[in-house]
C-alpha cells in the first residue's frame, strides 16, 4: 500500500450524495466555502467577533435571552454529556424519560456520573406520558434534574411539551431537553417553556457540518454548575469552564475548531436570513408532501399524525423488500441516502430526513420517483406512480 500523491486531485474528491437520513445532512455550498477561509487563532479579535455572531444567532434560534448559548466542541452527544455531567454530582438523583435510543443514552450518562437514576420508561413509538413523569417527580422531590428528548430520532416521535413544561413549573428540579433533531425544524421555545438547559447538534436542521453542539443554560442552571461541591469529572466538557471561554471573559479553555465555527456561523446566518417561521413552514409543507407521497404508494407511517416530526419521517419497510439492499440501490443508482431503523426498529423502518439543505421539494420528488422504480423492479405490490402525484398535490399551493 502506498499513500496517494497529494497533488493527485482525485483524493480531494468524494462522491456527491443527497443526504436524506437523520443527519448529517447536505450543507449549503456557502457554508462549505466558509469552512475553507484562512485560519485565525482562537483568540484573534476577528475570531472573537465570529464567536459573538454564533452566540447571538443561537439565542435567536433557541428563543432565549440566556447569557450562555454557545456550541461545545463535539457532536450532539457532547452537548448531552456536557449538560448532564456538569449538573450532576455523585449522589444526586436524576429522572430520565426513556422512549428511544437517545433517552437510553442520557440514562447511561447519568449513571456514569455517579448519580442515582430514576427511569420513566415508555414503549418505543409512544410519546412519554406526562402522568408518569409527574408521579416520578412527586416521588423524588429532591431530584436535581429531569431530562427528556424532544424529537426522538430513533422512533420519529415529537414529544408534546406543553403538559411536561406545565408540570415542571414551581419545582426546583431542572428541566433538561434534548433538542438535537428538533431545533430549527419545529418550535423550541427555551424561555417560554421554562427549559433550564437544552443542547442541539450542528449537523441536523441547522445544516452545518458535524462537530459542534450548541448548549444553552439559564441563570438557575449556571448557578448550580458554578456552586458544585465536587469538580465535574470531565475537564473538557465542564460547562463552567466553557462558559468562561464562550462568555464575556473569553478565557482560553481549548482551541475552538476554527473552521467548523466559520461554517456554523454561516449556516446560522443563512437559517436566520430565511427566518425561523419560514423554516418551520418549509418543514411542515415538505413533511406533509413526503408523507402524502409515501402513504399514496401504500406504505404505513407508524407515528400518529399529530406526533410526527416533519423533518424526520418514519416509514415501515413493506413486506418483500430487503432493507439493506434497497438502501444500497438508492445510494448506488440515485445518490440518495436514507436512514435505517435504530435499536429495536432496525430492519423494520426507514427514517427519511428533510433536514436543512436536504429539505427541498426536488429531493422529495426524486426520492419518491426512485422508490417507485425500485419497488416496481422488485415486484412488490404497491400503488405504482401514485406517490409523486400525491406529493405534488401538496407542494403545488
Ligand atoms: C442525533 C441525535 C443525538 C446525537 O447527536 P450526534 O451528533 O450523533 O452525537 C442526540 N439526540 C438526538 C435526539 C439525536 O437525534
Amino acid at each position: 500500500m502506498r499513500l496517494q500523491e497529494a497533488r493527485d486531485m482525485k483524493d480531494l474528491n468524494v462522491s456527491r450524495r443527497i443526504l436524506m437520513g437523520p443527519g448529517p445532512v447536505d450543507v449549503d455550498p456557502r457554508v462549505l466555502s466558509a469552512g475553507a477561509l484562512p485560519m485565525l487563532s482562537h483568540l484573534d479579535p476577528e475570531f472573537l467577533k465570529i464567536m459573538d455572531d454564533v452566540v447571538i444567532a443561537m439565542r435567536e434560534i433557541f428563543q432565549t435571552k440566556n447569557e450562555f448559548a454557545a456550541p461545545v466542541p463535539g457532536t450532539g452527544h457532547a452537548g448531552m454529556e456536557a449538560s448532564l455531567v456538569s449538573l450532576l454530582e455523585p449522589g444526586d438523583t436524576a429522572v430520565v424519560a426513556v422512549h428511544g435510543v437517545f433517552g437510553e443514552r442520557m440514562a447511561d450518562i447519568v449513571e456514569r456520573a455517579g448519580a442515582s437514576l430514576v427511569r420513566v420508561d415508555t414503549e418505543w413509538g409512544e410519546p412519554v406520558d406526562p402522568k408518569a413523569v409527574k408521579k416520578a417527580l412527586d416521588e423524588n422531590p429532591d431530584a436535581k434534574l429531569f431530562a427528556i428528548v424532544h424529537g426522538e430520532t430513533s422512533t420519529g416521535i415529537l414529544q408534546p411539551m406543553e403538559e411536561i413544561t406545565d408540570l415542571m413549573r414551581g419545582r426546583d428540579t431542572l428541566l433538561v431537553v434534548d433538542t438535537v433533531s428538533s431545533l430549527g425544524g419545529v418550535e423550541v421555545q427555551v424561555d417560554k417553556w421554562g427549559i433550564d438547559v437544552s443542547y442541539a447538534g450542528s449537523q441536523k436542521c441547522l445544516s452545518a457540518p458535524p462537530g459542534m453542539a450548541p448548549v444553552t443554560m439559564n441563570e438557575k442552571a449556571v448557578d448550580i454548575v458554578r456552586s458544585r461541591k465536587t469538580k465535574v469529572q470531565s475537564w473538557y466538557l465542564d460547562l463552567s469552564m466553557l462558559l468562561g471561554y464562550w462568555g464575556k471573559e473569553r478565557f482560553y479553555h481549548h482551541t475552538a475548531p476554527i473552521n467548523t465555527v466559520y461554517s456554523l456561523r454561516e449556516a446560522l446566518r443563512l437559517y436566520l436570513e430565511e427566518g425561523r417561521e419560514a423554516n418551520f413552514a418549509r418543514y411542515a409543507k415538505n413533511g406533509e408532501a413526503l408523507q402524502a407521497g409515501l402513504e399514496a404508494m401504500g406504505l404505513r407511517l407508524p407515528v400518529p399524525k399529530d406526533l410526527r416530526m416533519p423533518q424526520l419521517n418514519v416509514v415501515e419497510i413493506p413486506g418483500g423488500i430487503e432493507d439493506k439492499e434497497l438502501r444500497g440501490a438508492l445510494v448506488r443508482r440515485y445518490g440518495i441516502e436514507i436512514g435505517g431503523g435504530l435499536g429495536k426498529f432496525a430492519g423494520r423502518v426507514w427514517r427519511i430526513g428533510l433536514m436543512g439543505y436536504s429539505g427541498k421539494e426536488e429531493n422529495i420528488i426524486l426520492l419518491l420517483t426512485a422508490l417507485n422504480s425500485l419497488f416496481a423492479e422488485s415486484g412488490v405490490k404497491f400503488n405504482k406512480d401514485a406517490g409523486v402525484e400525491a406529493a405534488l398535490e401538496v407542494l403545488k399551493d
